[in-house]
């Protein structure tokens, strides 16, 4: 099948001979055009003056000029050839390394094109290589993750993916499970004859082992998507804790305007906090006071917002004037299952010099109080920490990390991070579930052979073992051009 059906992708032959800047778009030292299809070299051969390329090995890099139908030089370029099926895309694959001018790359890749070769569609190089097996689909969608990468835990499990993954893990389960399924069929082929060529526990086994390594996955996916994505971590707290000067701490910069009256940090910002490779966005917000004037509620809104879609709340209290009953009050009007909660007891230096009157802190002093602290102390984790001379800042950050712990990012641990297959290995789970009922019920084999074929559709479209067009088309086409 030459073609997919799909909006991007509809009508274009995958048999062309397809050219693209592989390089950004712009100019810099080089760039590098690149062709693939079957007369990617013949093409390259007509422009090229040095050598006849047809007649070079695979994998060699020459030096000549590049000349239009006028015989005008376009450049002088490196032109490397990788004859198939040893190249990306497993056909042949010509890449021109050019000055990198626009008007070079722009004037090679109109030769190209007047020559028989056609623009690359988005991810097209990438698509193909998938589609000649040189890779399968998780393979290809670690591509795009990988150019991606902005951190280096998000680059490991982008390379790990890439280099096979969880992907292998899952073909073998599913091999296994194809095995039974089959066995299950052919019991059905014989009808009224009670005969069972599928071992009834054999197949429980399999199924509990399969979704012990789903669950796994399934878990591993909040750090994932926390990993490529950054962890929304909100800072919230009543107006004059100390959050923006928290959020300066922390980012090492004056981003928030910190200032003394309450409630002026009314919008959002913004900044990134790199802890070891994993990227915090903190969000500030402007208090969860009960709003008294118009932009403040906005602003309490926002707060309420940004706390659902946050999966870190930091919440920041003042613990020389904040009494623990409203520290109790608000964690709980903020607190929902879901979310991680970092309690940060700000402003410890005026605690350790005493108040300016020589008091010492009320709430510390007070037993009744003192053990509601000490309650919610059990209940979340709690950094006592000064914003202001920024001492114990570290000790929040390393709170923040174990949150999502660098023990699990290795290149040998599997990391869901894509959610087409968290999404997937949930329906997969599902119907397991399915099965193993079941076969703990003693359901009729029909009926376990139809979850089974769930299970193995689910798994196998991760892999790309299971593929249509719609789907290869949604992925392939959220690339850029030239992948
Ligand atoms: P926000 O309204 O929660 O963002 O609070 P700000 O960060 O604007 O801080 C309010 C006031 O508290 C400012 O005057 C800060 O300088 C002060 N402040 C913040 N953190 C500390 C701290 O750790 N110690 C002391 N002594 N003052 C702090």
């Amino acid at each position: 099948n030459c073609y997919i059906n799909h909006p991007v992708y509809n009508f274009i032959d995958l048999q062309d001979t397809i050219v693209a800047l592989a390089t950004p778009a712009g100019s810099g030292a080089i760039g590098i055009v690149r062709l693939s299809g079957t007369h990617a070299i013949s093409i390259a051969n007509e422009v090229f003056s040095a050598k006849n390329l047809e007649e070079v090995d695979s994998h060699t890099i020459h030096l000549g000029y590049i000349r239009n139908e006028q015989q005008k030089i376009i450049d002088q370029a490196l032109v490397s050839v990788f004859k198939m099926p040893h190249s990306y895309t497993k056909e042949n694959v010509i890449e021109v390394s050019c000055h990198g001018s626009r008007y070079i790359q722009q004037q090679l890749i109109e030769l190209f094109i007047r020559k028989g070769a056609r623009i690359a569609r988005e991810g097209e190089f990438t698509l193909r290589a998938f589609l000649n097996g040189q890779m399968d689909l998780s393979q290809a969608e670690a591509v795009a993750d990988l150019i991606a990468a902005e951190s280096e835990s998000a680059h490991q499990i982008a390379l790990s993916q890439m280099r096979g993954g969880f992907s292998d893990e899952i073909k073998n389960l599913r091999d296994e499970l194809i095995h039974f399924a089959s066995l299950i069929e052919l019991e059905l082929d014989f009808g009224e004859e009670d005969v069972e060529f599928a071992n009834r526990n054999d197949l429980k086994d399999l199924v509990a082992k399969i979704l012990t390594i789903i669950k796994r996955l399934l878990d591993s996916f909040q750090l994932g998507n926390a990993i490529k994505h950054g962890v929304n971590t909100v800072l919230a707290g009543r107006p004059n804790a100390g959050k923006s000067t928290l959020l300066n701490a922390l980012l090492n910069e004056e981003r928030a305007i910190v200032s003394d009256i309450a409630g002026t940090t009314r919008d959002t910002i913004e900044g990134i906090l790199n802890i070891q490779g994993v990227q915090y966005r903190l969000i500030d917000t402007a208090g969860i006071r009960e709003a008294t004037d118009q932009i403040e509620a906005i602003g309490v809104q926002k707060t309420m917002e940004q706390v659902a879609k946050s999966s870190i709340l930091v919440y920041v209290y003042d613990r020389n004037s904040l009494s623990p009953i409203e520290v109790q009050a608000d964690l709980q009007k903020l607190d929902n299952e879901k979310m991680n909660i970092i309690v940060v007891a700000n402003k410890t230096d005026i605690y350790n010099n005493q108040q300016d009157d020589g008091r010492p802190n009320p709430f510390i002093e007070d037993r009744q109080l003192f053990a509601i602290t000490q309650a919610l102390e059990k209940q979340y984790i709690t950094v006592h920490l000064s914003a202001k001379d920024k001492t114990q800042i570290d000790q929040l950050k390393k709170q923040l990390f174990e949150l999502f712990s660098s023990n699990e990012i290795n290149q040998d641990n599997s990391i869901v991070s894509n959610s087409r297959h968290y999404e997937a290995l949930k329906s997969a789970l599902e119907s397991l579930d399915a099965v193993m009922h079941g076969l703990e019920v003693g359901i009729s084999g029909d009926f376990l052979a139809m979850d089974i074929r769930h299970a193995l559709n689910y798994l196998g479209e991760i892999t790309g073992q299971i593929s249509t067009d719609d789907l290869l088309g949604n992925i392939f086409s959220s690339f850029c051009i030239g992948k």
